[in-house]
């Protein structure tokens, strides 16, 4: 056990419903860019995703296990529809890094889960940092991210905020801190990148922008903006800007007919637009499908219809009792047994006897395909081509 300082009031109990952030650090980075983002996200519900689901998993059994690691006492060990090898590992992963971290401290103090406020730059302004050591002269933030899309440490806006935060709750306790260092933890493509800023750079960054852009976003005020931190804007598909832009995309387009098929250059030109555009454009069809379905919006020249149905028997009691009624033979009305999936398996026999017994016996679906730019942090699939590959 990595051994840590524990000190009256630094310890690991939180004083604020982390459910009510009037302003989440994780979406700091797109209301600070664009400030009007704050109040159009705020008219369009809360939606949660698989992948969110599953980070909120991971990040259960990651603090489990990291208060394990430091000390603090436990509740029950979480359990999630995600449990398994990967997140087991990926979670180890974490906690490993931590205790690293830890270890080139000298003693330090280490918070988990820890709430922290920023309200002297933004009314109402709190987080929840995953982690936080102090030592000495160095505050650390470490933030567990559980997607598979590189997220960057350097000028990180959410871990400013957490460290801003950090700093307004603990400074007063700790004024030897000097500089304040950031990693993030993405287990799933190995990304463990550290970024540090002098605390005086902070906090002009705090008084710059963070205050300012943070008011201003809170009274919706300021200019659309569009960026990267538009992905996950739940405006997106009534936002005017981005429609404005996805249009002016297409209309740019000025392809110089050479053939009646377009070159390989042309379509590889092409991809960018298209992939923005598709975007853009399906989360437009999906928000007016909601709608019409949620709410009975009617749009002009469109209608809802349904697709094909697919039977089951909503008493499945009750087709047994009328097979009996009919004469069938006992077991008429059943399949054959399925046998577990291998995952339900292992679960059941333990990871040794899967690998000794059954690991030999398992095949692998054909994952589905994607396209995407060079620089996704994903290992390339080359595919068996029969001819030599064109490229374009
Ligand atoms: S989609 Fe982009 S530009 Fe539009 S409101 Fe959201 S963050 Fe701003």
């Amino acid at each position: 056990m990595v051994q840590i300082n524990s000190i009256t009031n630094i310890n690991n109990e939180n004083t604020t419903d982390k459910a009510h952030s009037i302003f989440p650090p994780s979406s700091a980075s797109r209301h600070l860019h664009c400030t009007p983002s704050f109040v159009m996200e705020s008219m369009f519900p809360n939606e949660t995703s698989e992948a969110a689901e599953e980070g909120t998993a991971a990040h259960a059994l990651a603090e489990y296990k990291a208060r394990i690691a430091f000390g603090y006492p436990v509740a029950e060990r979480p359990v999630s529809e995600y449990d398994g090898e990967d997140l087991e590992d990926y979670t180890d992963m974490y906690v490993n890094l931590l205790k690293d971290i830890a270890a080139r401290f000298n003693n330090p103090i280490v918070m988990l889960e820890r709430v922290v406020h920023f309200d002297k730059f933004i009314p109402g302004g709190f987080g929840t940092a995953d982690c936080i050591m102090i030592s000495d002269d160095t505050l650390h933030i470490v933030d567990l991210k559980y997607g598979r899309v590189k997220v960057e440490a350097e000028d990180n806006d959410q871990m400013k905020v957490y460290a801003v935060g950090a700093l307004q709750d603990f400074y007063a306790g700790f004024p030897n801190i000097k500089r304040v260092y950031v990693t993030v933890c993405q287990p799933r493509i190995n990304n463990y990148e550290t970024w540090s800023i002098d605390i005086n750079d902070l906090y002009e960054w705090s008084n710059k922008i963070l205050r300012p852009y943070g008011n201003m976003a809170l009274a919706g005020a300021g200019e659309l903006c569009e960026g990267s931190w538009c992905k996950y804007c739940k405006a997106k598909a009534f936002c005017s800007l981005k429609n404005k832009n996805a249009l002016e995309s297409i209309s740019r387009l000025d392809l110089e007919r050479k053939g009646n098929l377009m070159t390989p250059s042309e379509v590889a030109a092409l991809l960018p637009i298209a992939s923005e555009v598709s975007s853009w454009g399906s989360g437009l069809l999906d928000y007016a499908k909601k709608e019409a379905i949620e709410n009975g919006t009617r749009w002009e020249g469109y209608k809802l219809i349904e697709g094909k149905k697919t039977r089951k028997f909503a008493n499945t009691d009750a087709v047994v009792a009328r097979a009996k009624e009919m004469g069938l033979e006992d077991g008429f009305v059943y399949s054959e047994p399925e046998v577990l999936s291998p995952s339900k398996l292992e679960k059941k026999v333990g990871k040794a006897t899967f690998r000794d017994s059954f690991e030999e016996l398992v095949s692998f679906s054909k994952p589905s395909l994607s396209l995407v730019p060079a620089d996704d942090p994903h290992d390339e699939y080359i595919p068996e081509v029969k001819e030599e590959p064109k490229s374009a």
